[in-house]
């Protein structure tokens, strides 16, 4: 599988990648609040991209009260702006950013069978498409690059 990385790149899971999380948050110059906290815990606490329903009732149990929808919603929202959850496009669905501290125009392989998200990245692929966009004329913000699929642990 390529890999273009000419930097330093960790992708992180468990409480290494929460610290990540905060760290890239708080120096975006966003607080890393206890209910952002929360809906980020809830977030890692799935296997597969979980849609903004699911991860509002995880931080719902979790606090043991109905939270609203609305704000867990924001947060999820100002998480992808600030590069430490991903959407999902095709899912509907998000996922925390496992490599929180750098920035790259994830490729997902989404498995149609057990709904698990995978993800690669490829600098040299993403590029190409911006660049084939700014031909046009186009000012490309992000790419959406989805493989729908099988993973390799289904039949
Ligand atoms: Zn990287
Ligand atoms: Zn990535
Ligand atoms: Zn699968």
């Amino acid at each position: 599988m390529a890999s273009t990385h000419d930097h330093d790149h960790a992708n992180r899971t468990g409480a290494p990648l929460a610290v990540a999380a905060e760290r890239a948050l708080t120096a975006s110059g966003e607080q890393w609040t206890a209910m952002r906290a929360a809906v980020f815990n809830a977030l890692t606490s799935f296997d597969k991209p979980a849609s903004a329903y699911d991860v509002t009732d995880a931080v719902s149990t979790a606090q043991g009260r109905r939270v609203a929808a609305n704000s867990v919603y924001r947060i999820l929202d100002l998480f992808v702006a600030k590069n430490v959850a991903m959407r999902v496009e095709s899912a509907n669905a998000y996922l925390a950013n496992a490599h929180p501290d750098c920035l790259h125009d994830c490729i997902f392989l989404v498995c149609d069978t057990c709904g698990r998200a995978t993800h690669v990245d490829d600098d040299q692929l993403s590029a190409r498409i911006r660049e084939t966009a700014v031909a046009t004329g186009f000012r490309p913000e992000k790419p959406v690059i989805e493989v729908r699929g099988r993973c390799a642990t289904c039949p």
